[in-house]
Parts: C-alpha cells; sequence; structure tokens
C-alpha cells in the first residue's frame, strides 16, 4: 500500500474562508476554484515555479493558462515593464512603441502585415470576428467543436454531448457554455467537428454565402492539445477562399509559443487574421488582432470599431518589445520546446514501464496526455474517452508539488525557465512517477469513477 502524499494547506483554506464571503467562490475566475480544501493562493512565482502561501512550492506546468513563456518574474521582461512604467500609462493617444511591437509583429508572422492591440483574448477575437462581418457585410461564422475563443457571447457555444448518441448520424446539439447567453444568438453560430473533411465541405456548401468568418485554432489550447491535420486547415482555407469568407486563426496559446511564426507557419497556412494574447509579453495583458491590409484597413471611422481605453498600455507594450525580441532572437523557444520533448519522453517512460497505454496530441511547448493508443482528432472523440486516471493522476500531481490543471483539456504548458532549470524535470518525473502508481492502486481497488470535466 502506498501511503497518499500529504501537503498543508492550511492558510490557503483559511484564506479560501474569509475570501468566500467576498468573491464568488472565493476566486476572480471560476476555473481557479479547486474545491473548498484544495483552492490554492499563490504566495508568488519564480521561473517554471510557483509557491503557495503555506509555503508549498510546485514546478507549474499551467503558467496562468500559457502566458509565461519565459517563466514567472523574468528579469529581463520585468526590467523592460519598469521602464514602461515610467512613460506614465495610458494617454488615449499613441506612443512611439507600438509601431517597433507592430514591426517585430510583422517579422515574426508575415500574415500580421497589420496589427492593432487588444488587451485579452477575448477582446482580441471580438475584435477579430467583428473586423470579419464590417468587411464581408456578413453576420454568421463557424466555429470547430471542441475550441475556445473567450468569454463574449458569440463564441460561448459548444457541441452538448449529454445524451449525444456517438453512434448514430445525428450532431450533437449547440449548447451554450453557460447560462446568461442569449439563444437568439445561436442563430448566427455553425459548427463543425475537427478534421472532418467532408463535413467542412458540405457546411460551407450549405452556409458559405452567408459565413463571414471561420474561426480555428489548429491546436485546440483547451481541448487537450487536439491538432488539426494540414490538410484540414489547408481545406478551410481554400473553402474560405471560394466562398468569400474570411480565415481567423486564434492563436491566443499557440502564437509566439509553438514556433516565431506560430502554429499557422508550421501548417504553411496564410490566414485571413489572427488573433494573439498569452505570450506576447510573459504574462503582461496584451493581445493582438492582426491580419491582412486591406481587412484590416476597415479599422477606420465608418468602419468597424476598435479602441479600449487600456489599449497599448505603456507598461504591457514595453514588456512585449522585449520579450517578443527574446522569442525572436534568442533559442528560447527551442529551449522551451526542447524541455517538453525531454518531459514527454520521461513520462513516457514511466507510463510504458507499467504497461499503461498512452499517446501525447498537440507539440513539445504545449502538449496532452491522452490514455489511448492515439491522441483524439475531435472533441466528439475526447468527450466519449475515458479521462478518470488523468483527473486522479493530476489530483495526486498536486500534492506532490506539481500543478497542472485537473480538467485533462488544458494542456501543459512549458516555459524557458523550465529548460534552464534541470531540478525541474527531474522533481517533475519523481512526482509523475509517484501519482501514477498512487492511481495504479486506486484503479486496482475500483477508486476510479468517470469524472465529467464539465462539472
Ligand atoms: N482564444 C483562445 C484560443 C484561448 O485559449 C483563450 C483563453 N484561454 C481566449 C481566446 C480568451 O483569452 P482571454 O482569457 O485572455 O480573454
Amino acid at each position: 500500500m502506498i501511503p497518499a502524499p500529504t501537503r498543508n494547506l492550511s492558510r490557503s483554506n483559511a484564506q479560501f474562508r474569509k475570501a468566500v464571503k467576498r468573491l464568488p467562490l472565493g476566486v476572480s475566475s471560476t476555473f481557479r476554484y479547486w474545491g473548498e480544501e484544495r483552492t490554492l493562493y499563490v504566495d508568488h512565482g519564480k521561473g517554471g515555479r510557483i509557491w503557495d502561501i503555506d509555503g508549498n512550492c510546485y514546478v507549474d506546468y499551467r503558467l496562468g493558462y500559457g502566458p509565461a513563456i519565459l517563466g514567472y518574474a523574468d528579469d529581463r521582461v520585468d526590467a523592460a515593464a519598469r521602464r514602461g512604467m515610467e512613460v506614465g500609462g495610458v494617454f488615449a493617444l499613441s506612443t512611439e512603441r507600438e509601431l517597433i511591437v507592430a514591426d517585430r509583429v510583422a517579422k515574426m508572422v508575415p500574415a500580421a502585415e497589420l496589427v492593432r492591440f487588444s488587451n485579452s483574448g477575448t477582446e482580441a477575437v471580438m475584435s477579430a470576428l467583428r473586423l470579419a462581418r464590417a468587411y464581408t457585410g456578413r453576420e454568421s461564422y463557424l466555429l470547430v467543436e471542441g475550441g475556445y475563443h473567450g468569454l463574449f457571447d458569440a463564441v460561448m457555444w459548444m457541441a452538448g454531448m449529454e445524451g449525444w448518441d456517438p453512434g448514430s448520424n445525428r450532431d450533437p446539439e449547440v449548447v451554450p457554455y453557460g447560462k446568461g447567453i442569449p439563444p437568439t444568438v445561436k442563430q448566427l453560430a455553425h459548427l463543425v467537428p475537427m478534421n472532418d473533411l467532408q463535413r467542412l465541405e458540405d457546411t460551407f456548401r450549405r452556409h458559405g454565402d452567408s459565413l463571414a468568418a471561420m474561426l480555428i485554432e489548429p491546436i485546440q489550447g483547451n481541448c487537450c492539445a487536439i491538432a488539426a491535420r494540414r490538410d484540414y486547415v489547408q481545406l478551410a482555407r481554400e473553402l474560405c477562399d471560394r466562398y468569400g469568407v474570411l480565415l481567423i486563426i486564434d492563436e491566443v496559446k499557440t502564437g509566439f509559443r509553438v514556433g516565431r511564426g506560430g502554429i499557422q507557419g508550421i501548417l504553411g497556412v496564410r490566414p485571413d487574421i489572427t488573433t494573439f494574447a498569452k505570450a506576447v509579453a510573459n504574462g503582461y495583458p496584451i493581445s493582438l488582432v492582426a491580419g491582412r491590409e486591406d481587412v484590416m484597413r476597415t479599422f477606420r471611422y465608418g468602419g468597424a470599431s476598435h479602441g479600449g481605453t487600456y489599449t497599448a498600455h505603456a507598461v504591457s507594450l514595453a514588456a512585449a518589445e522585449e520579450c517578443l525580441r527574446i522569442l525572436d532572437e534568442t533559442p528560447a523557444l527551442e529551449t522551451l520546446a526542447n524541455y517538453g520533448s525531454r518531459l514527454m519522453a520521461g513520462v513516457s517512460e514511466i507510463l510504458s514501464a507499467r504497461g499503461i497505454v498512452h499517446s501525447f496530441s498537440g507539440h513539445p511547448s504545449m502538449f496532452g496526455i491522452f490514455f489511448a493508443e492515439a491522441p483524439p482528432d475531435n472533441y466528439r472523440a475526447w468527450k466519449t474517452s475515458d479521462y478518470s486516471f488523468y483527473d486522479r493522476m493530476a489530483y495526486y500531481l498536486h500534492d506532490l508539488g506539481i500543478i497542472v490543471e485537473p480538467d485533462s483539456r488544458e494542456p501543459w504548458f512549458m516555459c524557458e525557465a523550465h529548460g534552464l532549470d534541470e531540478t525541474c524535470l527531474s522533481d517533475t518525473l519523481k512526482a509523475v512517477e509517484r501519482a501514477v502508481d498512487l492511481t495504479l492502486q486506486d484503479q486496482a481497488e475500483g477508486r476510479l469513477t468517470r469524472g465529467d470535466a464539465d462539472e
């Protein structure tokens, strides 16, 4: 019998009990609530690790859902941000640094001919969709099942798996992510399953003439890093051209992470509009909507509205300038991808030694672990699979000093600092080995119940 690990969370638990009186669920984002006794309050982060207020140290593979591409509190980016602070804030006027950052983006991502700044991924995608509608004069749009594009009503529609029969020819019902999203919005949203070429063609044939845009995350950063096949994205590009639809590649998670030119560079597909956010400034709030010159010039008086009080804030902009310089000019991305490859190999060795069938999806810089011979190639396949082993392993990993998302849909994210600190890898693999053995023990004793990650 392997004893379950213990962790002292008394301060976090006390903080939760106080916080919940003032903050719904005691947190500022619903996904940060991990139960009354496991919700963490962070003291600080440095490099690839975070420390909670009880003093527990963790190697962190959530990295704030991806932004900390270099690592927490990166000295180079933070020094730049301090210089940005000297500029004085926001003026509702422009500064010279906007062009410097936009030039860097255009150099790294050729499809980013023109650039506008926003503050979050949600805002960038919202602007991109509005831009596509303004440019095409059309209203509806196509989403891919399993994608996530932010918190605004238009994109908060998903394939409802409740009661869906995988054996039937029927599509799952399109349902909202939560309450408060008006059903009238649904009329404009169409959903297609990832990697089904025939369905994509059929959908364009039926609705292509009324679509303003197709939105796609070619590595689904919120669905187990499920990857689009190259031929699927190429077909999407062709169909968009044929029907006058704009292709929006949402690189909020993949941008400046899977490669300097993003996932579009790897796939060799040129979108009309791209959205970026997470890795742009190593965690300072900034996002980008970028794209084809004629499309982007629709942002004008009398055209598509775009702006925002905090847009191109001097602190975030200075951080972005330095972060993108590092990503472009140094081997940071190679360092973190190499670390990811070594981590996958190490995890694989542990699982294989125990005869546990597994596979990985995504990219070494952001990957999903899947307990089956091949990773799912669409959301339906993920949703109908058994992820109870992952759920339990993630639970134990937290107790053992490794932070991964409890929900198997969220990939593991790598940062440069992981790759520069050898102890991150050895600490992680030690913990993974123990977490796997504990999970196997639970499985043998019938304690694994199929969890539903939606709950
Ligand atoms: N698009 C994608 C692909 C995302 O992963 C996210 C956030 N996880 C968003 C958009 C929304 O970004 P934000 O949380 O910054 O609003």
